[in-house]
């Protein structure tokens, strides 16, 4: 596996809360020139079939993917877990519980929203959700566009659904401990998702950092959707700092709300471990 290969290895299928089926993705990757491929919804592995097969029909490398949702700090961290065995009956589990409570966080985001005259959103968001138990705040943030109350997903969490803003309801994730042993024990790495999103002070940046590698955790994703050229230099001396591997991956959630394309990323520096090397042996 060549180190300057085009590697996707974050983005999301109606299986969670992308827009595309993971046949339509496939081809869009295939499209943009993506080499090796992972399909990562939400605490949820039910679209990693369809997603191999696809890639197979399009000549493209891949490896399995999830991103489960993890408590650190009081904020909620994601952590990507690749090449791990979807199969494993410990991380179905896992990410089955993991998934569990999001109807009934769902139906409090709603109720908050009711109160400031924004009624009916449970019902409005579900019409999005491909898939019910994994109705998220991007499903609400659709909702909230479709009706005029935001002209896009980017005011959405800018005036609801975060901290502080009507329709933001504080869950309790995965552990990270649990995320990463999850992922490991099925034969996988574990990654930390766009690290640049959490607004950690430093000193809990290095706690999560920390941790996640005391854990087993072993690569950062540096080259996102989400980061900035300067934030992903400062992911990249992470990796450095913590003898982190790297991972690369857009983030892709669907054509008319992701500004980075599948495939459509800078390469990781070239002095970085990419993750794909310690998992070879996992790339179908
Ligand atoms: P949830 O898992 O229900 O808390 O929803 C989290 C999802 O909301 C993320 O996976 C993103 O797809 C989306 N999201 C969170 N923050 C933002 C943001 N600032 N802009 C756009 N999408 C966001
Ligand atoms: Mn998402
Ligand atoms: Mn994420
Ligand atoms: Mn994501």
């Amino acid at each position: 596996m060549s180190r300057t290969l085009n590697a996707d290895l974050h983005c999301h299928s109606v299986v969670s809360d992308g827009t595309l089926t993971p046949e339509a993705l496939a081809a869009r990757a295939a499209a943009n020139g993506v080499e090796l491929w992972a399909l990562t919804d939400h605490d949820e592995v039910g679209g990693q079939q369809r997603a191999e097969a696809a890639a197979r029909a399009h000549g493209m490398r891949y490896l399995t993917g999830c991103e489960i949702s993890v408590t650190f700090a009081g904020k909620t961290v994601h952590i990507v877990g690749l090449g791990f065995d979807a199969t494993a009956p410990s991380i179905r589990e896992g990410l089955l519980a993991t998934r569990g409570g999001r109807g009934e966080r769902a139906r409090d985001m709603a109720a908050q929203l009711a109160q400031v005259g924004i009624p009916g959103a449970y019902e409005g968001a579900l019409r999005y959700a491909g898939n019910p138990e994994l109705i998220s705040r991007t499903h609400f943030a659709r909702f909230l566009v479709e009706t005029g109350v935001c002209r896009d997903t980017g005011e959405v969490f800018r005036r609801f659904l975060t901290d502080g803003k009507p329709g933001f309801v504080p869950h309790r994730w995965a552990t990270l401990a649990d995320a990463v042993h999850w992922i490991t024990g099925a034969g996988g790495q574990a990654v930390v998702a766009h690290p640049a999103r959490y607004g950690f002070t430093a000193n809990e940046e290095f706690a999560l950092f920390s941790e996640f590698k005391t854990h087993g955790g072993a690569a950062v994703e540096v080259v996102t959707g989400s980061h900035t050229a300067a934030e992903a230099a400062a992911y990249a001396d992470t990796a450095r700092e913590f003898g982190l591997a790297a991972s690369r991956g857009s983030d892709f959630h669907s054509p008319d709300e992701s500004h980075t394309d599948l495939g459509r990323l800078p390469a990781l520096p070239a002095d970085l471990q990419p993750v794909w090397e310690l998992l070879e042996d996992r790339i179908r």
